[in-house]
Parts: structure tokens; sequence; C-alpha cells
């Protein structure tokens, strides 16, 4: 029998921390000497970190090919004008909302303040938030965060070694897709082809290295809980419980209010007529995979034209990721505040959202590309790459629960632009 790939990574888990647990207790004991879960915890940490060099290797081309992708299918020229303002309106806001419920509850919970363990090293200079502490305003800070979005060479931004540049790669990604869409024809097709193609490569790609995370989830593991003991769990129960508080208040107070408000429908029916799109984005953490029924949720049960859902969902189901968008602003603010000698302002934590907008809008639909693109924010903002190593055993849970509400987000955006474009749609229920 195979064994599923949640199931696999929550027994790396388990093994890495029954291994790792008793050591560090013993040695704390003088039971054994120190240098055993300290020589465990180094060898394990070494097996992450191939992990994590493999996963930082897909992470520029998986999000070129996702977002080209992602824009051409939504079609044609006339899909670009009112409607997809509207649309992009509607979903850089409520990912803001997301990313902002996710900060407030991050300062609420503290979820890192609970445990006095130190759980990750200071291992790189913490760049931009050293350019705030030197005195740069909050609003010169933010306007180098978008200024900076606009690669100077996006080539260079592709090619750029540190990942630090992927956001000027978005940029690129996504204004290269527009303009395939708007020079049209045969051209359009061939390249549409081209990187569908590619896209298609690389999740599979992606698929094949995410196969080697329980192997990193133990590697990992062994290296927290060896040598940083039991405060590592303390720690991450905080932090799933922010995430999935957050989530929740997104996914059952905010979107039905826009739902209620914008959309002038009943949540709850349309919750109901969405449920098989939400179960199945639960159960396999793909949008992207979930999309066929998503489009048909919305078309046959929530009873919205497919001129809207054509459109709205498979570019939602790409670059509207409210879940993803929230889940990259806390696991950031989580890992930045387990890293010692790093206390974020308020003003700190500004950055990381608007970086964390950008890394949802970038990361594909498929299983932990959330995960992927923690690389980006985290190297955005000079934290180390391992806090991913720390989070990682619990990923896939949070996972399920971000796409259900990445999905979700999308059907409700279809809702809102089925009532403004009401000439157009049978409006049902
Ligand atoms: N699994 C998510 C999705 O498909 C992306 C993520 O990992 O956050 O929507």
């Amino acid at each position: 029998m195979k064994i599923q790939l949640h199931y696999q990574i929550f027994i790396a888990m388990f093994i890495g921390a029954g291994i790792g647990l008793p050591l560090n207790m013993m040695a704390e004991q003088g039971m054994i000497s120190e240098d055993i879960p300290r020589t465990i915890a180094k060898y394990g940490k070494g097996v992450g970190d191939v992990f994590l060099r493999l996963l930082s290797m897909i992470v520029a081309p998986l999000i070129f090919t996702s977002l080209i992708s992602g824009v051409t299918s939504s079609g044609n020229l006339s899909g670009l004008g009112r409607l997809g303002g509207r649309t992009l309106a509607y979903y850089i806001s409520t990912s803001m909302i997301a990313i902002m419920t996710g900060v407030v509850m991050f300062n609420i919970i503290q979820p890192g303040a609970h445990t006095d363990v130190a759980l990750l090293e200071k291992t790189r200079e913490v760049v931009t938030l050293d350019v705030v502490e030197s005195g740069a305003g909050l609003l010169d800070t933010l306007w180098n965060q978008v200024f900076n979005l606009i690669p100077s060479n996006p080539f260079a931004a592709l090619a750029d070694p540190s990942n630090k540049s992927i956001l000027g790669v978005i940029f690129f990604a996504l204004m290269f897709g527009a303009f395939i869409v708007v020079v049209g024809g045969e051209t359009a097709k061939s390249l549409r082809k081209v990187f569908d193609g590619a896209f298609a490569v690389m999740m599979r790609m992606t698929m094949f290295i995410i196969r080697f995370a329980p192997i990193g989830v133990l590697g990992f593991m062994l290296y927290a809980s060896a040598g940083k003991g039991l405060g590592v769990f303390v720690a991450l129960g905080w932090y799933m419980l922010t995430v999935a508080l957050a989530l929740s208040i997104h996914a059952f107070i905010t979107l039905p209010l826009i739902c209620v408000i914008l959309a002038k429908r009943s949540p709850w029916k349309f919750f109901q007529s969405m449920s098989p799109a939400l179960l199945t984005a639960f159960s396999t953490a793909s949008s992207n995979g979930t999309l066929p029924l998503t489009i048909s949720c919305v078309e046959k049960r929530a009873k919205i034209g497919n001129r809207i859902s054509s459109f709205v969902l498979p570019l939602g189901a790409t670059i509207n990721m409210d879940g993803t968008a929230l889940y990259e602003a806390v696991a950031v603010l989580f890992i930045a505040q387990v890293t010692p000698g790093v206390d974020l302002t308020i003003g700190q934590q500004v950055i990381v959202a608007i970086t964390a907008l950008f890394a949802s809008i970038g990361a594909a639909g498929i299983p932990h590309a959330g995960t992927v693109m923690l690389v980006v924010v985290l190297g955005a903002v000079g934290l180390p790459l391992e806090g991913i190593g720390l989070i990682l055993a619990v990923d896939r849970v949070l996972d399920m629960f971000r796409t259900s509400v990445n999905v979700w987000s999308d059907s409700t955006a279809c809702a809102v632009m089925a009532r403004f474009e009401s000439g157009h749609d049978e409006n049902s229920s």
C-alpha cells in the first residue's frame, strides 16, 4: 500500500522528534554527551538544506511559467478591459485584507514569544530591515519596494542566485503575459502553447521535488528537536493556531461580508453551492487541480455565466491567493520572531506584508507552492531560509486550509463580478 505524501510527512515529523527530543533531554540531564544531539542536529540540517536548495532551484522558472500561462489563459482583449480591472482590484484588495488579518492576529497571539528557546540563528545580514533601521522613513522604504518591482533587467532578475529579485520577475511575467494577449492571433496561440507546456513540466518537476519533503522534514525535525528541544513544538503549535484563526476570520467573516455587501448573495447558499470545490481544494491542496470543479460549481450550481467564470477563475487560480498571502505574512513574521536579534517594528511588518502580497501572486496553484515562495519573502528581508525547515513539518495541514480559502476567494470574486456585470449574466441565487 502506498502511503500518501502528507502522511509520510507526518510520519517523518514524528520519527525526527521521536529521535531528537529524547537525545536532547538526555544530554540536558547529563546522561549522554552534548556532542551526540549536536552532531545529529548538524547532519539533519545538512539533509534538510539539500531539500531547501532544490526548492530554491525551481522558484524562478515555476513562477515565470505559471504567471504567463495563467494570464494568457484568461483569453481575449475584452476580458482585460472593465471586467479585468474590477477583477484585479478585487484580487489585490482581498489579498491585502487577508494579510492584514494575519498581521493583526500575529500581533495579538505572538506565536513565537511563547518559548524562550532561540529556534534559529541569524545567519545572514538582515538587508531590508537594516535599511529601515538606518533611518530611512517608512514612506521611502515603501517607495523603494515599489520601485524595485520594476526590474532594470528581467533576465538578470531571473538569473539572480539569491532569488531576491523574484518580485521583478513577477512584474515582468505579468506584463509579458498581458502583452501576449494584446498581440493575439497565431503569435499568442503558439506562445501560449509553449508556456502552458513549460508550466506543465515545471509543475511535474515541483511535485517530484516535493516527494522528497518527508526526507527534508525528517532532517529539519532532527535538527530542531535534537538541537533545540521541546520549545520547537510549543512555538509551532502557537504558529498553527495563529494561521488557522486568521484564515477562519477571512473565510467566515470577511469573504461572506463581501458576498452580502458587494455580491448581494446569501453567503451560506453560495458556500453550499461551492462546497464540492472547497472540499476538493482542501483535500488536494491545489487550486489548479481544483479549477475544473470550481468552474463547474460556479456555473452549474451558483448559476454564474461562463463569460465571467472563464475569465475570473483561471486567472484567480494563478494570482489570487488570499490564504497563501495571509500565510506568507504570518510565516515570515513568525520566523523573524524566533530569530534572535530580529525584532520587527510595525513599519517592517508592512514591508513583509507587501512582499507577501507579491509572493502570493507569484505562487503557483499547486501543493506547497506557498512554501516555495517563502524562499522569496525571506530572501527579500534577509531572514534565514532555515526558517522554512522549521515550519515545513506543519505545512501540509496549513496548505489544505489556505488552498480552500484561495478557492473560496476566487469563487466570491465571480459572485461579485456577476452582480456588477449583471447585464451579461443570469444571477439566480
Ligand atoms: N497550495 C496552494 C494552492 O494551490 C498554494 C500554496 O501552497 O499556498 O492554492
